[in-house]
């Protein structure tokens, strides 16, 4: 098992029918995915495809997770929360700066395009993410809402590889919001062989 530390990414390998665990150690804490190819890193996670080929904003058991080219990259086989977020970008500088008006200070694409270096992936390569655990909604008005992650310790998600893949996950950064609960705290990964 991986412990990624708060306000911090992980990027490793996962083979197709392998299976990734995601969880959350001490509760409320999202998690930033995002995957490439591992072929071409010109095939990437699509939000926009997932949302539109699952007809739904709110992931689960049995959606999957499309590429750019329309390609299963994961299948979520396992969800112990049933509720994360495919509407958000991943927090950044630019966020901090503009939107909470801080900073200078990375945000999770930040955190994610470091931990994808090793893997020759540039930050303008990093996709948006299937945002584990996050707890989002719009509003009436239309605005995005950001609300506390539903996730308690030990909840998970496995998803299952449909294709080679260079995954990174983040343990998101967020300390100014809702979010994460007000506190950032570690996420857990798990590679499954079946
Ligand atoms: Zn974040």
């Amino acid at each position: 098992v991986i412990e990624i530390p708060p306000k911090s990414a992980h990027a490793l390998l996962v083979r197709a029918g392998e299976i990734l665990k995601v969880s959350d150690v001490r509760g409320s804490q999202v998690a930033d995915f995002v995957c490439l190819s591992s072929e071409e890193s010109a095939e990437y996670f699509s939000q926009a495809r997932t949302r539109v080929n699952n007809w739904t904003t709110r992931l689960t058991v049995g959606h999957v997770l499309f590429s750019n080219r329309n390609q299963p990259m994961f299948r979520i086989a396992e969800d112990t929360v049933g509720v994360h977020d495919i509407l958000f970008s991943p927090c950044s500088a630019y966020v901090y700066e503009h939107i909470y008006g801080v900073g200078p200070r990375d945000g999770c694409y930040e955190n994610l395009a470091r931990a994808l270096q090793g893997f020759g992936i540039s930050i303008d390569q990093v996709p948006d993410p299937f945002n584990i655990f996050m707890n989002t909604g719009i509003d009436e008005d239309y605005s995005l809402v950001i609300r506390r992650a539903l996730s308690a310790p030990g909840d998970y998600v496995n998803l299952r590889a449909e294709m080679d893949c260079v995954v990174a996950v983040s343990a998101c950064a967020a300390d100014l919001d809702e979010c994460n609960g007000g506190e950032c705290t570690p996420i857990a990964l798990e590679v499954i062989a079946t």
